[in-house]
């Protein structure tokens, strides 16, 4: 472990001033941030806890929700109007982690946490550009089975992890950022960054600037919404494929859909293509299924994960067979 200084900030300007100090890292539950640092895969000299600035969930003028970046996981999960309203969101965290893990782990870090691909935790014995830029890319030859189908560049082709976000991405959530100079919002869906030459930047985040919360929009369509996760064992494994969809019917027709997909790009993906080719279209199967091929279409299996090709397909198209059918 490489020695570093800890402070537990009391509101967000004390978080920034702290923060500004070069080598410095925000603190959330330290699920993800601490094992990288047992691993010196991290190393930074300052540690600044953001688990006592606001946590709270509130409701916005426009009928959605604000959710403070401090907020744990289970309490996000537990609330009544993410549960009735957003249900997708609820059921995305808690298909991931495990309990314990779910009530240390933050809003703000979960969507900062970083690839579980295997050679970014080897720094003993593997190449990866994202650890160590310009070394190379093991997994692009190696054992790739996890990896992304899209997203993906030949510097890096590493999923991103999180269940949380798959959901915020289909929901059109909003990220709530803050720095010295600025306040500023950006869409979830933006805030990942893709890999190409630089996968070392994973986000468009500037040094120091602090998550402050997560904005929901005002979405009744949302209350039918369902979250599907696909993976190894039946808890505590990350996402194969994982598919969030928010869908509304009427008549037989998708009047509305949002679709994100997960464990088969490298940032949370959200499914336009897909949303696109549906609506105002028959909600029947084959429609379903013609989407999610639409979104595919893109896609660039490597040697071991060319099974995430049909296994998203699939799951898109029950997921929204699923929905359309009135279950959610
Ligand atoms: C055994 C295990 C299994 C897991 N399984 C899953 C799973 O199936 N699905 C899943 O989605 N996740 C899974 N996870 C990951 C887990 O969800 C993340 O570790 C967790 O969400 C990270 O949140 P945290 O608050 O602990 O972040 P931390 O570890 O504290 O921080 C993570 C990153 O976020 C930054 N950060 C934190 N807060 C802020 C802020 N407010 N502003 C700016 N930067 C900030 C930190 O600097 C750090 O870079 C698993 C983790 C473990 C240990
Ligand atoms: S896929 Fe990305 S994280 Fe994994 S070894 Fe290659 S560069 Fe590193």
């Amino acid at each position: 472990m490489i020695p570093f200084t800890y402070a537990r900030a009391a509101d967000a300007e004390d978080a920034l001033r702290r923060g500004a100090v070069v080598g410095a890292r925000y603190l959330g539950g330290g699920t993800n941030l601490v094992d990288l640092l047992r691993e010196t895969i991290e190393r930074p000299g300052t540690l600044v806890d953001v688990t006592g600035l606001p946590g709270t969930i509130e409701g916005t003028a426009d009928g959605g929700l604000l959710i403070g970046a401090a907020a744990r996981n289970t309490a996000v999960a537990e609330h009544w109007a993410v549960r009735t309203r957003y249900p997708v969101l609820a059921r995305a965290i808690v298909a991931g982690a495990s309990a314990q893990v779910r009530n240390m782990a933050t809003v703000g870090g979960n969507i900062l946490q970083r690839t579980r691909c295997p050679y970014f935790y080897d720094p003993g014995g593997s190449r990866c550009n994202k650890r160590s830029p310009g070394q190379g890319c093991d997994a692009t030859d190696g054992f790739n089975r996890s990896a992304a189908i899209l997203g993906g560049s030949p510097s890096c082709v590493a999923t991103h992890p999180s269940d949380m976000c798959v959901a915020l991405a289909a929901l059109g959530a909003v990220v709530h950022l803050r720095s010295w100079d600025r306040e500023r919002t950006v869409p979830l869906t933006e805030l990942h960054r893709l890999p190409g030459d630089r996968p070392e930047i994973e986000t468009v985040l500037e040094p120091g600037e602090l998550i402050t919360a997560v904005e929901l929009p005002g979405l009744p369509l949302a209350a039918r919404s369902t979250y599907r996760k696909v993976r190894d064992r039946a808890s505590y494994a990350f996402a194969l494929v994982s598919v969030a969809a928010v869908l509304e019917v009427d008549g037989g027709t998708v009047r509305d859909v949002r679709i994100a997909l997960g464990g088969v790009a490298t940032k949370p993906w959200r499914a336009w293509q897909a949303e696109e080719a549906l609506r105002g279209g028959p909600a029947i199967e084959e429609s379903f299924r013609a989407a999610a091929e639409a979104e595919l279409a893109a896609a660039r299996p490597l040697r071991d994960n060319g099974f995430k090709v049909e296994l998203a397909k699939r799951t898109t198209t029950a997921v929204l067979e699923e929905l359309a059918g009135g279950g959610a």
